[in-house]
């Protein structure tokens, strides 16, 4: 029996960007259909984790590996080359990012090709077709990309055309409806998937704005940037960033966070928030102080002058100093 050149390759392996959603579940499932072997790849950053890869890449039965993204990708949300989504996400850049990084690991893993769950037509932007080709061309890696679920509309790649893989076995799905996706679920017998909320935040509204005080004021760093999900931001002056911690879970996080070149703000005698300071040679006594009034509007029991603990670091005993303040303000400074 002849047997169809593209069914003779039934080995290899893939690299795939698997954030743990559906769409990457079945980019994965079809291309496993081939007899290709696939190491899913989870990047994290502070904007994004891995958590739904770790639980999806069980269900899978695969090992997930997992790569930290660093200062590196910090330049990418700062200068993006093909611009931002809604917010502060990068998509276009990020996509390429994530494939240039999943590239330099094919030697690594002795891959071949590289799959994701992209879907034309999904996002605006980045899954748009110029998008996706943008995201291709980017990474340096455009021959050997696959996109199971709609590479049947897009221009075949290395694999393909060399017969690794069988075209007729991908998909031309497009959209923003799941629809095909949940029926191709039922077929491949995936019950249990992660719903499509959440994820990046680098797409929600609030954070972002807390995000790009740090851009605007030249504090964006991973030092600074592991605290926005703490407690609400304050922007006092261009020198003097403030996060007050409101609720214990807050207040605990943030104890986990000080490092000893930050000012930390206490009312003395009253449980309750705490405040971090940004700590450096311009921020002047007046800030912090103004960063003290903040911090006993909070407290909704003080009424009157209250004693306030400035120190260094997250050490009381490192008191720079005890004064008593007055609650309330007349401008709101609040970020987020
Ligand atoms: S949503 Fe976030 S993680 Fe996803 S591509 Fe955009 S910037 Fe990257």
């Amino acid at each position: 029996m002849k047997i169809k050149k593209s069914y003779q390759i039934k080995s290899g392996t893939a690299l795939a960007l698997f954030s743990g959603g559906l769409d990457s579940i079945l980019a994965v499932r079809i291309i496993q259909k081939l007899g290709i072997t696939i190491i899913p790849v989870c990047f994290s950053s502070p904007f994004f984790d891995c958590k739904k890869a770790k639980i999806s890449s069980e269900i899978l039965d695969l090992e997930l590996q997992t790569y930290e993204l660093g200062e590196e990708y910090l330049n990418i949300i700062k200068n993006p080359k093909y611009g931002y989504g809604k917010h502060l996400n990068p998509c276009i850049d990020c996509h390429a990012f994530m494939y240039r990084k999943l590239g330099e690991m094919m030697s690594a893993f002795k891959s071949d090709f590289l799959i994701s769950g992209e879907v034309l037509g999904q996002r605006p932007k980045s899954q748009s077709i110029t998008g996706l080709n943008t995201v291709a061309k980017h990474c340096g890696y455009k021959n050997i990309i696959v996109r199971p679920l709609c590479q049947k509309l897009l221009q075949d790649t290395k694999p393909i055309r060399e017969g690794w893989i069988n075209k007729d076995e991908l998909y031309d799905i497009q959209g923003k409806s799941r629809k095909r996706q949940i029926e191709l679920a039922k077929e491949f017998k995936i019950t249990n998937y992660p719903s499509p909320a959440g994820g990046c935040l680098l797409t929600d509204e609030g954070y972002c704005k807390k995000l790009n005080d740090l851009i605007i004021y030249d504090m964006f760093s991973l030092k600074y940037i592991k605290f926005l999900n703490v407690g609400r931001h304050f922007r006092v002056s261009e020198n003097t960033k403030f996060i007050l911690g409101r609720k214990k879970i807050d207040n605990d996080k943030l104890q986990e966070l000080i490092t000893d070149d930050l000012f930390t703000i206490r009312a003395v005698n009253f449980p309750g928030p705490l405040g971090v300071i940004n700590y450096n040679s311009k921020v002047n006594i007046e800030e912090v102080e103004l960063c003290a009034k903040i911090l006993l509007r909070y407290i909704t029991k003080i009424k009157d002058r209250t004693k306030v603990r400035i120190s260094i670091g997250n050490k009381q005993n490192r008191i720079i100093e005890e004064k008593k303040i007055e609650a309330g303000l007349e401008k709101n400074y609040l970020i987020n």
